[in-house]
């Protein structure tokens, strides 16, 4: 069986879906490995790295993706400067395993259910301790939450943490993180490690004793309806509820020398927390990392890919962060892949169980099928 590695051709995209120690532990395994020549390039990974690890290189993409059975990637297939679309540069019956953006991007999982292809989207591995080694989702938000940290206190004209010199006192800087899922809980140790003193929301009160283990003050808002959905995931609540909430971490915003927002419901679109009248009420010389840009949004007037000046306030939409530290993303992002590679290939043949929640949850099409329920209610 042959395992593709393509090279990403999404603009900006800096990862790779295999790094050279889990090329040879597939190759171990009796596994062909193929990798297109320079993939690991833009993440430090040679070619020559590959080679010893007991890859093939191969220069033809068209080549390497119609002899692939199965693919692996990470960002979704797209169309490619020569107008090719990847996905019909796959043979049919081919797997393919990357991220797919299914809700985002219905139409492309249609195609590849034309094509005939088994794709897997990675972002659907269930939130499972049974399925954590695969969970990309995850390992990739923490890089994100980490270098969302790091964004916000390099465009800070002030310390983070407190100190006492010679020259005065100075003041630990406030950071008020929204949203503590994966991203926000390492944004929220981020900040801690810098010294900063840390604050932090989220819908789902479950969150609150993670948030305090970091060393950081959760802020608490009552609300009458239920906010967590199936999978833990947190649910779209309420005018009522988001208007309350609003109320609640006005204060919190402006008082915060940093707001780093990481809000998401699955499927939906950002939800808008914090408003244009709560960044004017910040001090000038604060900074806002809005982490749902590219989803709409969780503060107004933000803008995914750019820094917007409001009032004084610098407000920072940044768009894959992952991509921005790619040696470790793709050493993350490759471990996932290969124990989901690893679990779906029993004995060198592909081994697909339905009844298996983590296969069933993450194949999206097969057999000419969409599979996944959701997708087809978007497709109509
Ligand atoms: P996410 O990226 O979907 O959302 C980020 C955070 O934003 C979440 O904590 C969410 O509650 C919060 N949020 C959504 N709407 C909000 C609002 N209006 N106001 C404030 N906060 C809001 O989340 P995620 O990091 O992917 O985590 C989702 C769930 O999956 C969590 O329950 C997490 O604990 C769970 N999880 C489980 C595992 C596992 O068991 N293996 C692994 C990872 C995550």
């Amino acid at each position: 069986m042959k395992i593709g590695v393509a090279k990403e051709v999404e603009m900006g995209e800096r990862r790779v879906a295999l790094i050279p120690d889990t090329v040879s532990r597939l190759v171990k395994q009796g596994l062909e490995v193929w990798v297109e020549a320079g993939a690991g390039e833009q993440a430090f990974f040679a070619d020559a790295a590959y080679e010893a690890a007991g890859a093939t290189i191969v220069t033809d993409t068209a080549h390497l993706w119609r002899e692939a059975d199965v693919l692996l990637k990470v960002s979704p297939p797209r169309e490619r400067a020569d107008g090719q679309h990847e996905t019909d540069l796959l043979h049919e019956g081919a797997t393919l395993i990357s991220f797919l953006d299914p809700l985002g991007n219905p139409g492309g999982i249609k195609r590849l259910a034309d094509r005939k292809v088994t794709a897997f989207g990675i972002e659907l591995i269930p939130r499972t301790s049974r399925a954590q080694s695969m969970d990309a989702l995850s390992s990739q938000a923490g890089l994100a939450g980490y270098k969302a940290t790091l964004i916000a206190a390099a465009a800070l004209p002030k310390f983070f943490p407190m100190l006492t010199t010679a020259a005065g006192t100075i003041a630990p800087a406030k950071v008020f993180v929204i949203g503590a899922g994966v991203a926000g809980l390492q944004a929220i140790a981020t900040a801690r490690r810098l010294g900063a003193v840390v604050e932090a929301f989220d819908i789902r009160p479950a969150v609150k004793e993670e948030v305090q283990s970091l060393g950081a003050k959760f802020v608490e808002v009552k609300l009458e309806e239920e906010t967590v959905a199936a999978g833990g995931y947190a649910k779209e609540v309420s005018d009522a509820a988001k208007q309350k909430t609003q109320e609640a971490i006005a204060e919190h915003v402006k008082l915060s020398d940093i707001v780093i927002t990481t809000a998401q419901v699955p499927g939906r679109k950002a939800p808008r927390l914090v408003t244009g009248d709560m960044i004017a009420q910040m001090k000038p010389g604060s900074v806002v990392v809005d982490m749902a840009a590219e989803q709409g949004g969780n503060c107004e007037g933000s803008e995914a890919g750019k820094d917007v000046i409001r009032n004084g306030v610098t407000i920072i939409g940044p768009t894959n962060l992952p991509s921005t530290m790619p040696v470790h993303a793709s050493q993350m992002y490759a471990k996932n892949l290969l124990t989901l590679v690893q679990y779906l290939i029993k004995d060198g043949v592909l081994t697909l169980n339905f009844e298996d929640d983590i296969i069933s949850g993450t194949c999206v099409t097969h057999a000419g099928e969409v599979r996944n329920q959701r997708v087809r209610d978007l497709l109509g």
